[in-house]
């Protein structure tokens, strides 16, 4: 029914610009019941930009891994004061982070992929599940064209998952398009895209790619592009 549902919803949304579907979201499911997850990449911050110029107070939050770079906090900084909002930080469960690494070691996510992805699991879905619980609609900053994994990415999704509609209103966007928002409306970025980081994860998790090449072969460079995502958004 939900994912009936979904495809229904998609298709009324038709045309819609961004800032349309946001509005549509908000009144089709209440403020308090959607939520913005935000890793404060390029994408996510377009997205908090357009909730803060339409007035949309939907509760925003990240996933503080543990292992993200400084300038990620920065950025979290910069976005607060610009907007005046608040950016929830959501942790993972002290005891389950604790236990993974004394039995795996602190860098378990390089020695094979099952252990990328406990990793992840325990740093990032399980924390999502926890503060997604009581939502409706998640709204995302993800873009088709982002990774192979992200090609049949609809503008509402039922997320199975967590039991949420997911919402991208930049879905069809290029790189450009967003690039474009930030720069001139000024959103606060985080300063890594400036040194040759398209997308940005956990430190350790994350390098540089070369100028041309997929912006997602920085993230898990030792793995597969199949296999390049966390757990966050499984295709339906
Ligand atoms: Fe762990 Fe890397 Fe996933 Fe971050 S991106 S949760 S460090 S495996």
């Amino acid at each position: 029914m939900s994912v009936y549902l979904a495809a229904q919803y998609t298709e009324i949304l038709g045309s819609k610009n961004p800032s349309e579907v946001i509005a549509w979201c908000v009144a089709e499911f209440g403020a308090e019941k959607v939520v913005q997850a935000t890793s404060l990449g390029a994408e996510d911050q377009v997205i908090t930009a357009l909730l803060a110029l339409n007035g949309a107070s939907v509760g925003i939050f990240t996933l503080d891994t543990g292992r993200l770079p400084q300038e990620t906090y920065d950025v979290i900084e910069e976005t607060r004061s610009k907007y005046s909002m608040e950016i929830g930080m959501v942790f993972p469960d002290a005891g389950a982070v604790e236990a993974m690494v004394n039995s795996r070691g602190p860098n378990l996510f390089y020695n094979s992929i099952e252990g990328r992805k406990l990793c992840c699991q325990v740093r990032k879905v399980e924390p999502l599940k926890r503060r997604l619980a009581g939502a409706r609609a998640w709204i995302c900053g993800l873009r088709r064209e982002q990774a192979v994994t992200r090609a049949g990415l609809k503008v509402v999704e039922w997320d199975g998952q967590f039991g949420v509609f997911k919402i991208s209103p930049i879905a069809d966007w290029t790189e450009k398009q967003a690039w474009e928002f930030i720069k001139s409306n000024g959103v606060p970025y985080n300063r890594l895209h400036d040194r040759g980081y398209p997308s940005i994860g956990c430190a350790c998790c994350t390098r540089a790619v070369e100028p041309g090449k997929d912006v997602r072969t920085g993230r898990w460079w030792w793995e597969t592009p199949e296999q390049k995502e966390c757990g966050l958004h499984r295709q339906p």
